[in-house]
């Protein structure tokens, strides 16, 4: 018998109507003969708000405990469904991440799979019970509740296909597949029928919200089909709804640049004048590494005196322990100040074509100018340009850069 993941996020569960909907979605495939086991996020808004209890009680909460509260969205959801299941003649029952159980390690508010035991599914799905499993949470070592970060349902929900040995891993979520670039901010974006792991990847770390990055990395490695689809469109299902992630051999057109995505998720921090000697940026970036706090864009630029700025960009979520760990180096390092800026966004290109073809930065830069944006600060990788911006510019450069590369839908 075929065995399924259909993952649903919190738009596809915001109401008792939509759950409805889900529970009739997921009868259809089992009436199919498939086995399923079905991933629910929190509904709608529900985490957004459980965060910000936590940031209003304390900006530097203890993160286990943080865990503790976000994870709850994810439970309600589970039962819900279920019973919404049950309704209707499918048997069905919920399971939480300590349940199965799904390990993770002790990097509380962004833990990483370990391990899944799907035995008890297994058991369970065979006998013909739907499992309804919460996304987002996992139990450290500890034996404490975790969370995956946000988004991490999509990343639950590929890291038990992969355990269960599912035929598939079905994302249902607000829009119908993976577009050139986010369609709500750009009409003229076209659905991409198939995407490569890697530009997936790449898009998903660089902002693109549609699959969480590690559900991304997750699926590459264990080779998990992920498909992506609307949970609101009822077209039937011939094999060709929705966006397929697959190995970069299987796309026949590869375009230089195949998407764009921005992040208003970062904060940029500029440290002034800090002395032009060997080990600042080791002392600097070595400590922000050993409190757990990534770092993403970096420049430094070194003036006649001899200090340097520094400046370099990390989570938004991150910020104000960021500012704490700068705070403590000050008296070391010995610069003149720290400023920081929320107002900004990342914008990045992203195609597979660009290891083969020159001038993709160049376009982009050109692009952004004739709309009059000054670029504060520019990465590269080999298959991504990013740039930082203001962050009023960012559905005005994402427009231009989609039009600059021919991605507008015709
Ligand atoms: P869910 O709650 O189902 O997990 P998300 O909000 O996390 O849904 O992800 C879906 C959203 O991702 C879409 O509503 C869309 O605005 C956004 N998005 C960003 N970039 C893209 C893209 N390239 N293609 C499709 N959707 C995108
Ligand atoms: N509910 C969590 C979030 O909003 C996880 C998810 O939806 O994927 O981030
Ligand atoms: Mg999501």
């Amino acid at each position: 018998m075929p065995r399924i993941v259909m993952k649903f996020g919190g738009t596809s569960v915001a109401d008792l109507d939509r759950i409805r909907a889900v529970a009739r979605r997921v009868k259809r495939e089992v009436d199919a003969g498939n086995e399923v086991a079905v991933v629910v996020s929190a509904m709608a808004g529900t985490t957004n708000q459980l965060v910000a209890w936590c940031q209003a009680l304390s900006p530097l909460h203890d993160a286990r405990e943080y865990d503790t509260v976000v994870a709850t969205g994810e439970q309600v959801t589970t039962g819900l469904l279920a019973i919404a299941l049950q309704e209707i003649g499918v048997e069905a029952r919920s399971w939480q991440g300590w349940q199965i159980p799904i390990r993770t390690d002790n990097a509380h508010g962004k833990a990483r799979i370990a391990e899944i035991d799907g035995a008890a599914l297994i058991r369970r799905m065979g006998a013909g019970q739907v499992a309804v499993v919460a996304g987002f949470q996992g139990i450290a070592p500890t034996g404490r509740i975790t969370t995956l970060g946000r988004g991490g349902s999509d990343t639950s929900a590929v890291a038990l296909a992969a355990a269960l040995r599912a035929d598939r891993c079905d994302i249902y979520t607000d829009v119908d597949g993976v577009y050139t670039t986010d369609p709500r901010i750009v009409p003229k974006a076209r659905k991409l029928a198939r995407i490569s792991y890697e530009e997936m990847l790449e898009l998903a770390s660089v902002g693109a919200k549609v699959l969480q990055t590690r559900s991304v990395e997750l699926a590459m490695n264990e080779h998990v089909r992920v498909r992506v689809l609307s949970s609101f469109l009822d077209a039937p299902d011939d094999g060709t709804l929705g966006t397929l992630v697959v190995d970069e051999e299987e796309i026949v057109e590869k375009e230089t640049v195949s998407g764009i995505a921005y992040s208003r998720d970062d904060a940029k921090v500029t440290l002034r004048r800090v002395p032009d000697r060997p080990g600042i940026a080791a002392g600097v970036f070595g400590l922000l590494a050993d409190r757990a706090i990534n770092v993403d864009m970096i420049v430094q630029n070194i003036a006649a005196d001899g200090t340097t700025d520094l400046t370099f960009t990390v989570g938004k979520a991150d910020l104000a322990r960021a500012q704490a760990v700068l705070a403590e180096l000050a008296p070391t390092i010995g610069f003149a100040g720290i400023d920081t800026d929320t107002n900004v966004a990342k914008i990045s290109v992203v195609g597979v074509g660009m290891r083969s073809h020159a001038g993709v930065a160049g376009t982009m830069f050109r692009a952004l100018a004739d709309k009059a944006i000054n670029i504060e600060v520019i990465s590269t990788s080999e298959i991504k340009v990013s740039v930082l911006i203001a962050a009023e510019y960012t559905e005005l450069a994402v427009r231009a850069l989609h039009t600059a590369y021919g991605l507008d839908a015709g």
